[in-house]
C-alpha cells in the first residue's frame, strides 16, 4: 500500500537533523510512485512533488519527529493544500430566494441517492425542499427518487416520463415558488458516457430555471477517470462543486486528490453509503490523513505542533499576565482557537471572548451562526494583516489616517477596524481582570 510504501523510503530517512537534497528526492521518487498508484493525476502528481520538494529540502527537523516523519508532515499538508484546505459549503442565494440546485454526473455515479441525502441535510438545516425528477430513461428513475423523497419527508414534483427534462424544470421551479420553498434540486439523467446529447440536455435545463448551483456527482472508485469526467462537466456545462460517492470503499482516494488541482472546483461532500444518512461534509485534512494511510504518525505530529502550541501559549500568557497584551497576540490567539476545533466550543470555555462580535455570544450555543462567525474571524484577521508589525505591536498608533490605511488593505470599513480596536481595548481589559489565570497546576487560556 501506499502508506507501507512511504513507511519504506521514510525509514532511510531516519537520524538526520535536517532534510538534505538527496534524502528527499529519493524520497519522493517513491511518494511519486506510490500516488500514481493510488490513480492520481499524473500532472497533479508532478506538481504536488516540486512544490513538497521546494519545502522540504534544508528544513530543520521538528523536535519530536525524525526526518521521516518530517518529510510526512510536509507531505500530508501540500495534500491539505491541494484539496483546498477549506471545508466549502453548498452557496445559496440570498435570503428568501430560491435557490436551484442540478445535479448532474454519469449513470450510476449516485445522482439520485445524493439529491435525498441533500434533501435530508437541507431539510435538518430548516430550508423548505423540493426535489424534482429529470431521469425520464432510466426505468423506475422517477419512482426512486419518490420513494427516497419519502423517507427524507421531502416532497418530489414529477410530470411522468413524456415531458422534456427542461419543461419538467420548469414547472417544478414555478411549483417551488408557489409553495415557498427555499431549494429545489433538480435530479438529471446521466449515460454511461459522456456524450453531446446528455451534456444538450443539462445545458438546456440549466437555462430553463436558472440553476444556481450545478453539483457534479462522481463515483470515488473510477479513480483518475472521476477527475476527467470533472473537468469535462466543467468545460461543457460548468460545475460550482463536485460531490465524491462511494468513499466507503476501499478506494484510496486518489480522485479526491486530483479533482480540486485539476479544475479549481471544491469537494462539497463525500458519500459514506448507500443509506440517505450516509453523507459528510468534506474534510480535507481528514481525506489527506485516509490517503496517507499513517494515521499513527499523524497523530504523533500533531503532538509534536501541539508541543510547539503549547510552548506558544505560555509565553502568550507570560506576556498578557505582563498586560502586553498586543495584536500580534490576537492573531496568534486566533489561530489558536481554529485549532482547537470550532468556535462554539471555545466561546463555551470563554465566555465573554467574543463578546464585540456582533453579539453572536449572546445567544445560546447551538444557535450561533458559525458561518457568519468564521467570516467575521477572516475579515479580523485581514484588519490586522493590513497593520504594519509596529502598529501590531502598539495599537496606540493607530491614529484616523492609519485606521483609513489599515481598512483600504483589508478591504473593509473604517467602522470595522474600528469595531476591532474597541473589541481589542476590551479583551486587554478582561485579561487584566483574570490576572490570576495560569496559576499553577492549571492549563492555559488557550489550551482546552
Ligand atoms: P444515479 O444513476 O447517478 O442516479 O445513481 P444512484 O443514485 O441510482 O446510485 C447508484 C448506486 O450507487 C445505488 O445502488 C446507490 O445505492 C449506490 N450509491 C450511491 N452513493 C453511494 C455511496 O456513497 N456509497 C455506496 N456504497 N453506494 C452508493
Ligand atoms: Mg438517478
Amino acid at each position: 500500500s501506499l502508506s507501507e510504501k512511504l513507511q519504506n523510503v521514510f525509514k532511510n530517512l531516519r537520524g538526520k537533523g535536517r532534510l538534505s537534497e538527496a534524502d528527499v528526492k529519493a524520497a519522493l521518487k517513491e511518494v511519486k510512485m506510490a500516488l500514481l498508484e493510488a490513480d492520481v493525476n499524473f500532472k497533479v502528481v508532478k506538481q504536488f512533488v516540486k512544490s513538497v520538494e521546494e519545502r522540504a529540502i534544508g528544513q530543520d527537523v521538528m523536535n519530536g519527529l525524525n526526518p521521516g516523519q518530517m518529510v510526512i508532515k510536509i507531505v500530508n499538508e501540500e495534500m491539505v493544500s491541494l484539496m483546498g484546505s477549506e471545508t466549502v459549503e453548498i452557496a445559496f442565494r440570498p435570503g428568501k430566494e430560491l435557490t436551484v440546485i442540478m445535479m448532474v454526473g454519469l449513470q450510476g455515479a449516485g445522482k439520485t441517492t445524493t439529491t435525498a441525502k441533500l434533501a435530508g441535510k437541507f431539510k435538518s438545516k430548516g430550508k423548505k425542499t423540493l426535489l424534482a425528477a429529470c431521469d425520464i430513461y432510466r426505468p423506475a428513475a422517477i419512482e426512486q427518487l419518490k420513494i427516497n423523497g419519502e423517507k427524507q419527508g421531502v416532497p418530489v414534483f414529477e410530470m411522468g416520463d413524456k415531458v422534456r427534462p427542461s419543461e419538467i424544470a420548469k414547472a417544478a421551479m414555478e411549483e417551488a415558488k408557489r409553495t415557498e420553498c427555499n431549494v429545489l434540486i433538480i435530479d438529471t439523467a446521466g449515460r454511461l458516457h459522456i456524450d453531446e446529447e446528455m451534456m444538450a440536455e443539462l445545458i438546456e435545463i440549466k437555462e430553463a430555471c436558472s440553476v444556481f448551483q450545478t453539483i457534479l456527482v462522481v463515483d470515488a472508485m473510477t479513480g483518475q477517470d472521476a477527475v476527467n469526467v470533472s473537468s469535462t462537466f466543467d468545460d461543457k456545462i460548468g460545475i460550482d462543486g463536485v460531490i465524491l460517492t462511494k468513499l466507503d470503499g476501499d478506494t484510496r482516494g486518489g480522485a479526491a486528490l486530483s479533482i480540486r488541482a485539476v479544475t479549481g472546483k471544491p469537494i462539497l461532500y463525500a458519500g459514506m453509503g448507500e443509506k440517505l444518512s450516509d453523507l459528510e461534509q468534506f474534510y480535507p485534512d481528514r481525506m489527506a490523513s485516509r490517503i496517507l494511510g499513517m494515521g499513527d504518525v499523524l497523530s504523533l505530529i500533531e503532538k509534536a505542533q501541539e508541543n510547539i502550541d503549547e510552548e506558544k501559549a505560555r509565553q502568550l500568557e507570560q506576556k498578557m499576565r505582563k498586560n502586553e497584551f498586543d495584536f500580534e497576540m490576537y492573531l496568534d490567539s486566533m489561530s489558536q482557537m481554529k485549532k482547537m476545533g470550532g468556535l462554539s466550543s471555545i466561546m463555551g470555555m470563554m465566555p465573554g471572548m467574543m463578546g464585540g462580535m456582533g453579539g453572536m455570544a449572546k445567544g445560546k450555543m447551538p444557535d450561533i451562526d458559525t458561518d457568519a462567525a468564521e467570516k467575521q474571524m477572516a475579515r479580523t484577521e485581514a484588519i490586522i494583516y493590513s497593520m504594519t508589525p509596529k502598529e501590531r505591536q502598539n495599537p496606540n498608533l493607530l491614529n484616523p489616517s492609519r485606521k483609513i490605511r489599515i481598512a483600504k488593505g483589508a478591504g473593509v470599513d473604517i467602522a470595522d477596524v474600528n469595531r476591532l480596536i474597541k473589541q481589542f481595548e476590551q479583551m486587554k481589559k478582561m485579561m487584566k481582570q483574570m490576572g490570576g489565570f495560569g496559576k499553577k497546576g492549571k492549563r492555559g487560556l488557550f489550551k482546552g
